[in-house]
C-alpha cells in the first residue's frame, strides 16, 4: 500500500516540534507577512531556518505558505523573502495566485510550488492548467467529493494532490468571506477570521430591543451559520484508494495540544492501515481521542455528498472533554523529575495523562516544586514546575487533564 503523507499545521516552533514528536510526515507553516494567517500562525525567516533543521533531522518535510492574496505593495517583500525560503531548504512554497507563482519561478526556480486550497481548484482541466504552469502539488478545494478527488488523481497522475481530512469547516466557499471583516474588522481574506459565523444571533425590531425574535433550533440556542468540524478518520481506506498524496490537517491557529492529539491519532490509524491492509479495522478509540480536543461535533463535510453544506450543530458550543495541563520541557534522569511548562492550573491530587506517541500514561500529582525548589500546592499557566516521575518522558510531550466527567 502506498504510504501517504500526513501533513500537520505548525504555526510556530513549539507546534512544529509537537508535530514531529507525534508522527507528522510533513508540516506546513506561514511565512511572516506573506501567509493567509496572522502572527500567531506564521514564522519569521530565523524560526523557519531552525524549523527546517529540526524537521529534516527527523525526516519530516516542511512547506511554507506564502498564500496571501498579494497586493502591489507586497511584491517587493515577496521578492526578498522567497529566495530566502529556497536558501534555508524549505521543501515547497504554497501559493494562492499567479503573481506569487511568477515570483517563485523567477527568483527561486528550484523551489517546488504547491497551490493553496484558496485557489479553489475543482476540476481536471484546472489541475492540468496549474501543472503546465509549473505547480507540483495542488491542495484541492475541500468542497470536492472524494470521488472527484479520485477522478482528478487518475486523470492527472503526474500532479501531486492534498485533501483535507480534519479541521474546521467554513460556511463560505474556501474561506472567501467578509463576515469577520464586517463584524469586527478582522478579515478572513487576510487570514484573521474571528469566526463570527459561530456566534449566537438574535433578531430584534428596533423599537422593542427587549423583545427579540428567538429562532430556536432546540431548547438551548440557535447557531444558524455554524458548521461541524471535518473528521474523516473513519474513511482512511477510501481516501488512500483515491490516490491523493497528502492527507492534510487544518488548523495553523490551533494549539500545540490540538496538534499533539490529531497527529498522534491519525498517525496510529494510518500506521495500522498500512501494516494490516485488508485486515485493518477502524477503532472507536480514535474517535474518542478526537473528542478530547475542542470541536463542534464532527461531519464528513463534502467528502461523500456533492454540494452538501455541512450541518449546523445543535451542540454547537465547543465540545472538549480535556485541556492541556502542560508541555514537558525536560526530563532529568538523575533526579527523576519532569520540568513542565504549565498551560492550565494544576493542583496536588490532580490526575493527569501524559500523551506519548504510542500510549497514554496516567500520572497523579502528589508533589510538585517551583523553579526555586519550593514545594507548592498548585501551579498556574505560564509557570515552570518540577514533578517527580520515574520514567523518561520525551521533551515536548503534552500532559493533559480532564475537564468534564466521562460520559
Ligand atoms: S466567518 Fe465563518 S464563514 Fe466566514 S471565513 Fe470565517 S469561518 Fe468561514
Amino acid at each position: 500500500m502506498r504510504k501517504p503523507e500526513l501533513l500537520i499545521p505548525a504555526g510556530n516552533l513549539e507546534k512544529l516540534r509537537t508535530a514531529i514528536l507525534y508522527g507528522a510526515d510533513a508540516v506546513y507553516t506561514g511565512v511572516e507577512g506573506l501567509s493567509l494567517r496572522t502572527g500567531s500562525a506564521e514564522m519569521n525567516i530565523e524560526d523557519l531556518a531552525q524549523g527546517v533543521k529540526e524537521a529534516h533531522a527527523n525526516g519530516v518535510r516542511i512547506y511554507a505558505a506564502v498564500n496571501t492574496f498579494a497586493r502591489n505593495t507586497d511584491l517587493d517583500q515577496a521578492k526578498i523573502i522567497i529566495p530566502l525560503l529556497s536558501t534555508i531548504g524549505i521543501d515547497a512554497a504554497i501559493v494562492s495566485e499567479p503573481g506569487m507563482l511568477k515570483i517563485i519561478k523567477n527568483s527561486a526556480p528550484q523551489l517546488p510550488i504547491h497551490l493553496s486550497t484558496q485557489a479553489n481548484t475543482t476540476n481536471i482541466e484546472a489541475v492540468r492548467f496549474w501543472r503546465d504552469q509549473g505547480v507540483r502539488r495542488i491542495i484541492l478545494a475541500r468542497e470536492l467529493t472524494l470521488k472527484e478527488v479520485g477522478d482528478i488523481a487518475k486523470a492527472v497522475p503526474d500532479m501531486e494532490s492534498e485533501f483535507f481530512i480534519h479541521g474546521a469547516m467554513c460556511m463560505a466557499y474556501s474561506g472567501r468571506c467578509y463576515l469577520s471583516a464586517f463584524r469586527n474588522r478582522r478579515s478572513a481574506n487576510e487570514g484573521d477570521c474571528s469566526q463570527p459565523c459561530r456566534w449566537e444571533y438574535f433578531l430584534y425590531e428596533s423599537t422593542r430591543p427587549n423583545d427579540p425574535l428567538i429562532l430556536e433550533e432546540d431548547e438551548r440556542y440557535s447557531y444558524l451559520l455554524s458548521s461541524k468540524d471535518l473528521c474523516l478518520i473513519e474513511y482512511l481506506p477510501e481516501i488512500l484508494a483515491s490516490g491523493v498524496t497528502g492527507l492534510k490537517i487544518e488548523g495553523r491557529m490551533k494549539s500545540a495540544y490540538y496538534v499533539a492529539v490529531v497527529t498522534r491519532t491519525y498517525r496510529q490509524a494510518l500506521n495500522a492501515l498500512i501494516r494490516q491492509q485488508e485486515k485493518y479495522q477502524f477503532q472507536e478509540a480514535w474517535i474518542d481521542e478526537l473528542t478530547k480536543i475542542s470541536n463542534r461535533g464532527y461531519t464528513t463535510g463534502f467528502a461523500f455528498a456533492e454540494e452538501k453544506i455541512t450541518e449546523t450543530n445543535p451542540d454547537i458550543k465547543y465540545i472538549q472533554t480535556h485541556e492541556p495541563a502542560g508541555i514537558v520541557l525536560n526530563y532529568d534522569g538523575i533526579q527523576k523529575r519532569i520540568t513542565l511548562d504549565v498551560k492550565n492550573r494544576i493542583k496536588i491530587g490532580d490526575r493527569l495523562e501524559i500523551l506519548l506517541p504510542e500510549e497514554i500514561v496516567p500520572i497523579e500529582i502528589n508533589s510538585m516544586t517551583d523553579c526555586n525548589g519550593n514545594n507548592i500546592s498548585e501551579a498556574h499557566s505560564g509557570s515552570e514546575i518540577y514533578i517527580p516521575y520515574e520514567y523518561e518522558i520525551p521533551i515536548g510531550a503534552l500532559v493533559r487533564q480532564q475537564i468534564t466527567p466521562p460520559s
